[in-house]
């Protein structure tokens, strides 16, 4: 039912009326077809193709694995475009900003997302040398990406995405930092601060921290007044979270073809200028045999998906030849996982536990070493990705992706396979959704309606759900015992520091980055969301986003803005 409403909101196609035309099983079969098509540029012959079209249909409709958004979408369409992650240069000219705002506009129209490093930019008040001028700087022009996004609708349904990077010793570093101050502005773009080990090390020493900008140094300022401006404003608003440049640079499979500057608009797909990268997850809700994980299926699915993946970068139109050229050159794909905190209610593990960060280690191990050697056998088959002997694998891992893995937020597609979003905790264990800014659904968690129809008498598991639907938590519930109790917890029921280590315990054994909110209880402090900055540093992680309870009014669920 949850699934039709939103399949009917964007995915399904529709005649010119406006009437849905097809159902969806006859959905996965389009896409099945479409990307099982590049089966034939190998040298598959057609029996070959049906059948493989045959098994990415089965994958997709048992809702086993499904693509990003934009392959479920567009596949199929003439000039079909198949992917949610991009990221698109920003140089110093008027000519190239616009040239990058126009092909911005061409990702948005296909239903992408976009990154921008706009460090390059010369900051506010520096001369123009045509005009005799003086430039805008970054967040002026950020302005003009976001009214641009206002008004390019994807498919008449919802506004594109963006994320808006600056390098912590920009000088304009402050007010960017200061951007989304104001509830509703620059409400198309996420924002990001790209802080480096440099930066750190100054903060640790209590050091002053040089801005600066075309090998000039415009100002110091100590780099503790800095990390505490953007501290406050994390807690204020949700952002800007962080971007570990550093941490990103070291895990960049192909530092020979340049240094990785951003981010798509959730941060979980670092990707160079140009590159665009398609995502796919595995549902792990699904994964499962006798409470335990079901190895064997999740090793099918996963090579299959890979196959998949790749599949989808052979048939993809891209909107503009730089991005084909970049995207063919490394051919990045990022299979990640959905339903997690469902898999740990099925297992009866609890969320913050050492036992789920230990089963999380082990199951994204697993994940890619199975989407590596899928990916391996790709390669002795089709070639490796064409800039492989410029990459770190070569010479012993010929891949035929030159990174496999990502965590998605899975916003959409965790609601049509019916499970928790990402590796996210649940949100609340039931809770209405708006979808589309209009259908308002009722959700309840799945493995937590089997359990009560496992353990309780109808009277009393109708009793337990009423106290459930009154606030989305088992808070005042005294029908369950204390060890279960401790298995259905939600988001803010979960420390901040057990999010942080999950999403840790992810990154570990991922290629690209993972999407994770740390949720903090709105009386958190701006000392609680330092110490969190500087344990995710800690940790090594790539990214970081929080959100305090009501620090923005606008929340659609436990999601960073827009996606
Ligand atoms: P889905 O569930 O629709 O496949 P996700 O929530 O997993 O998508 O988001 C994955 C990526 O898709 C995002 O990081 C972003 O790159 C892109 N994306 C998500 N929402 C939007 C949007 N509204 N416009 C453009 N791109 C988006």
């Amino acid at each position: 039912m949850n699934q039709q409403v939103i399949l009917e909101g964007r995915y399904l196609w529709r005649d010119a009326a406006g009437r849905v035309i097809e159902t969806p099983e006859e959905m996965f079969w389009r896409v099945a077809r479409a990307v099982a098509a590049a089966e034939a540029r190998f040298g598959a012959d057609s029996k070959t193709v049906a059948a493989w079209a045959e098994r990415f249909f089965a994958l997709m409709a048992a809702l086993d694995f499904l693509p990003n958004s934009p392959t479920l979408i567009n596949a199929g369409r003439q000039g079909g475009q198949l992917a949610a992650c991009f990221v698109l240069p920003v140089e110093d000219s008027i000519e190239a900003i616009f040239e990058t705002l126009k092909q911005t506009a061409l990702i948005h129209k296909s239903g992408g997302g976009t990154g921008f490093d706009f460090s390059r930019l010369r900051p506010k008040g520096d001369p123009v040398q045509s005009t005799g001028g003086v430039a805008s700087g970054p967040v002026s022009f950020m302005r003009i990406f976001n009214a641009a996004t206002e008004e390019v609708k994807q498919g008449g349904v919802r506004r594109g995405a963006n994320m808006g990077i600056l390098r912590v010793d920009h000088p304009d570093i402050f007010g960017f930092v200061a951007c989304k101050e104001k509830e509703g502005e620059m409400r198309n773009f996420n924002i990001s601060v790209a802080v480096t080990e440099e930066f750190f090390g100054a903060y640790a020493a209590d050091k002053d921290f040089p801005l600066r900008f075309g090998g000039r140094v415009y100002r110091s300022v100590p780099a503790r007044e800095l990390f505490d401006y953007i501290v406050a404003h994390a807690h204020a608003t949700g952002e800007p979270g962080l971007l570990f440049l550093d941490a990103v640079n070291r895990a960049n499979p192909t530092p020979a073809l340049g240094r990785i500057e951003a981010t798509n608009p959730c941060g979980e797909q670092p990707l160079l200028p140009y590159e665009s990268c398609n995502l796919g997850s595995v549902n792990l809700a699904q994964m499962v045999k006798e409470r335990s994980v079901d190895w064997e299926k999740l090793r099918t699915v996963v090579r299959d998906a890979v196959r998949f993946l790749d599949d989808v970068v052979e048939v993809n139109s891209f909107p503009v030849p730089a991005i084909a050229a970049a995207t063919r050159r490394t051919r990045k794909v990022g299979l990640g996982v959905m339903g997690w905190a469902d898999l740990l209610f099925l297992l009866r593990i609890p969320y913050d536990s050492e036992a789920a960060l230990q089963l999380a280690a082990e199951l994204m191990g697993f994940i890619r070493a199975e989407a590596r050697a899928a990916s391996r056998q790709l390669a002795s088959e089709r070639g490796t990705f064409p800039a492989w002997d410029k990459s770190v694998y070569y010479p012993d891992l010929p891949l035929r992706n030159a990174t496999l893995t990502t965590i998605a937020p899975t916003g959409s597609i965790s609601g049509i396979a019916g499970v928790s979003s990402g590796i996210e905790p649940v949100f609340a264990l039931s809770y209405t959704r708006t979808v589309f800014d209009r259908k308002k659904l009722l959700v309840v968690n799945k493995p937590f309606l089997a359990y009560l129809a496992a353990n309780f008498p109808e009277a009393q598991r109708e009793a337990i759900l009423n106290a459930v639907y009154r606030n989305g938590t088992l808070e005042g519930v005294t029908e369950l015992p204390p060890e279960d109790r401790a298995i259905f917890k939600t988001a803010l029921e979960i420390a901040p520091e057990w999010h942080l280590r999950m999403q840790a315990a992810f990154q570990q054994a991922t290629d690209n980055a993972v999407s994770k909110t740390i949720n903090l209880p709105e009386t958190a402090t701006q000392a609680d969301v330092a110490a969190i900055f500087r344990a995710a540093h800690a940790l090594g992680l790539k990214g970081l986003t929080v959100y305090r309870t009501g620090s923005r009014k606008d929340q659609p669920l436990a999601l960073p803005a827009n996606c």
